[in-house]
């Protein structure tokens, strides 16, 4: 297979493909890596760390074991990388290099093919991890929150996948105004209620008090917690945010070290998007690992919508990761647990703060933030539909708008910097937040009647 990857790779190649066999066998751990320990969560009232125990409720074991873990690198089990080629990694790595032409900037722009699994996004990552090692410890259910659908449609494929069941609590207006992704996570199986919903005590008291309550993110979580807590059997499943997350993620960031090497390039820029940061940090902790050891010198800029600054404008300190307040505290960059984001329609990125691991990287600098508006970060979709014909999500848009701002500097300074962003998703179910844009109607901080979420 060695020529037929020759043939793909070198500095010219528009297109870097892997083999089955160069699927990564471990994921990366960035904790024993970090410039400093990772502050632990505390327990509310106490203020004291609290330890594996208190997550037993809601986590499976091994999950649990993850996300504490201090080893360098997880084996990821030989079942795991099978359901991995199965449902389409490795992704390729594409250049856009009609991008780089319409943009006249002597930059090279990479990305990293996340938008190929079944879902759209990366998030199956971690979602067929998680389910994989629930489904061993003998795990039968699985709940889970999701607003615009993506996590829950990754949830409802990877339960599907291991012969589990999904409860998904769906932000009410999600429900009820974007229906398409619940359809498609009730084909993988998966229940699907609109939150708050009659299914626990805390939806029910919701809807005694308003009956067209449009639900939010926190009440879902609220709801996806109880319904674990007190159904036999069941665990609780978490798209961003948590280590053990951004561990399953770092499958883009190794296969991108191995499409980098193929290319012959060294990036100066690795460019993501940032809502909780598990599609980030998949793609760049491998290489800030590289960096920390001293073997490379790139930059690592993560990208956040203007309306939801917790990385340029929040502070660093503890919070918890809930809008109700029911979860330990966690020390993170954040808005607070109660900012209500404004409906912008990346609907991933709207989320009070930043995962621990990336905050301490970001704290040391070794992570640079930026903040982009909506209305430019449209345009910027727009540009790479209409250049390299692919029409991205517009959470994936942030890393666009980021990359090609990149590029446009490269242009003014006459480098031929090596820019690399993580294509996290495509926003072929996202037509509604481009209806408004290609109508005018979009403001830069917010739309009318926007519910989504992740
Ligand atoms: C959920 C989502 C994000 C944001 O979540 P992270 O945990 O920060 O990665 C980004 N892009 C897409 C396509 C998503 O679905």
């Amino acid at each position: 297979m060695q020529t037929m990857r020759g043939e793909t790779a070198g500095e010219g190649a528009v297109k870097i493909l892997l083999d089955m066999d160069d699927l990564p066998r471990a994921w990366y751990n960035i904790l024993p890596d970090l410039p400093s320990p990772l502050p632990p969560p505390l327990h509310p009232g106490t203020k004291e760390p609290v330890g594996p125990e208190a997550f037993e409720p809601i986590f499976p074991k091994e999950i649990i074991r993850q996300e504490m873990s201090g080893n360098a690198t997880e084996p990821i089990p030989d079942e795991l990388r099978e359901a991995y080629l199965r449902l389409g990694r490795p992704t390729p790595m594409y250049r856009a290099k009609r991008l780089e032409a319409f943009l006249k900037t002597p930059a090279r722009i990479y990305y990293k093919r996340e938008d190929l699994s079944p879902v759209g996004s990366h998030k199956p990552n971690t979602a067929i991890a998680q389910a994989y090692f629930a489904r061993k410890e003998g795990v039968e259910n699985y709940t889970t929150e999701t607003g615009a659908g993506q996590w829950g449609s990754a949830v409802a494929l990877a339960t599907n996948y291991f012969g589990m069941t999904a409860k998904v609590f769906m932000v009410r207006v999600s429900y009820d105004q974007k229906p398409y992704r619940k359809h498609l996570m009730r084909l993988f199986g998966a229940e699907v209620y609109p939150s708050p919903s009659d299914q626990t005590s805390y939806g029910r008291k919701l809807r005694e008090k308003s009956p067209d309550n449009p639900g939010s993110l926190g009440i879902a979580i609220s709801e996806a917690l109880e319904a674990a807590v007190t159904t036999p059997n069941t665990k609780y499943s978490i798209g961003s945010v948590l280590n053990h997350v951004l561990m399953h993620q770092t499958v883009i960031g190794l296969e991108a070290l191995q499409q980098f090497e193929l290319a012959d390039v060294e990036p100066d820029y690795m460019v993501g998007a940032v809502g909780g940061g598990s599609n980030f940090g998949g793609f760049t902790y491998p290489m800030i690992g590289e960096r920390l050891h001293g073997r490379s010198e790139t930059r690592f800029i993560a990208v956040e919508p203007e309306s939801v600054p917790s990385m340029t404008a929040g502070r660093y300190e503890y919070d918890f990761g809930d809008t109700a307040g029911m979860t330990p505290l966690i020390k993170m960059f954040t808005l607070g647990h109660d900012f209500m984001p404004s409906p912008i329609h990346a609907g991933g990125l709207r989320y009070h703060g930043s995962a621990p691991t990336l905050s301490v990287l970001l704290d040391a600098g070794i992570v640079e933030p930026r903040a982009v508006p909506q209305l430019t970060t449209f345009q910027a979709a727009e540009l790479f539909a209409k250049t390299e014909g692919l029409i991205p999500a517009p959470e994936t848009a942030h890393a666009i708008r980021g990359a090609i701002d990149l590029a446009l500097e490269a242009k003014k300074t006459g480098e031929a910097k090596v820019i690399a962003f993580n294509y996290s998703g495509h926003g072929l179910l996202d037509m509604e937040g481009y209806a408004q844009y290609l109508a005018g109607n979009l403001g830069n901080n917010g739309h009318n009647g926007g519910s989504g979420t992740h």
